[in-house]
């Protein structure tokens, strides 16, 4: 496993929920944190049919282009009784010609699962792999999971994409109706951010 030994890394997504979780994982760590979008990058294409690979897409995109070690996430909601859909094809679920509608695809979800009469409880993981690339082309990924069930109507504001549905596992309210810190400790990103943690960043100091 390669050491993180830089001072500044690039934060390889544009998802504006997912810049503000990662940032607020990283503080501790005193290590200056710019995004692929404040360097002015666009976004890659994610063409892989996995989270790696599509995380991987994007470390390398970012880390290629500024020089310096790039952390990207690829991640979303697979849903049992959907086999596994929308999974990486969580944020294209929501796409509409005027830019992402997340309630339209939760709906989207739920509306199927009711077609289907799925049984109760309606469960789903959240998958979040993250993906830390060097410019010279090494890299290291990481793997989170969280468990939970899908639930409606929508409930909550806090979070973003599919949280306001989804109930984690021992717990009645949304990952949007829980503070944000309380989701940081329990969610897939927090458990991919671990294993990275005790990785790449094992020698640095808090
Ligand atoms: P991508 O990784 O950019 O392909 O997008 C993943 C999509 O999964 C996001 O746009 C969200 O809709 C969803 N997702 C990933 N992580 C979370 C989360 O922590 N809460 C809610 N939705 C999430």
């Amino acid at each position: 496993m390669r050491a993180f030994d830089g001072k500044k890394i690039v934060l390889a997504s544009h998802n504006k929920g997912k810049l503000i979780e990662i940032s607020a994982l990283l503080a501790p760590f005193g290590i200056e944190v710019v995004s692929a979008g404040d360097l002015g990058f666009d976004e890659p294409e994610e063409t892989e049919s996995t989270f790696a690979g599509n995380a991987r897409i994007k470390a390398h995109y970012a880390a290629q282009k500024s020089g310096l070690p790039a952390l990207s996430d690829d991640s979303g909601i697979m849903v049992d009784a959907l086999d596994g859909d929308p999974g990486v094809y969580t944020a294209d679920w929501a796409e509409t010609p005027n830019g992402r509608d997340y309630p339209m695809a939760m709906k989207k979800v739920w509306d199927l699962l009711e077609a289907k009469n799925a049984a109760e409880p309606r469960l789903a993981q959240f998958c979040c792999t993250l993906c830390l690339a060097w410019p010279d082309g090494h890299d290291e990924v990481f793997e989170g999971k969280v468990g939970g069930r899908l639930v409606w109507p929508m409930r909550g504001d806090l979070g973003f994409g599919f949280d306001p549905i989804f109930v984690p596992l021992g717990y009645d309210i949304t990952f949007a109706e829980m503070d944000v810190a309380k989701k940081q400790a329990m969610s897939h990103r927090a458990d991919a951010f671990a294993k990275f943690v005790n990785g790449p960043f094992k020698d640095l100091k808090k």
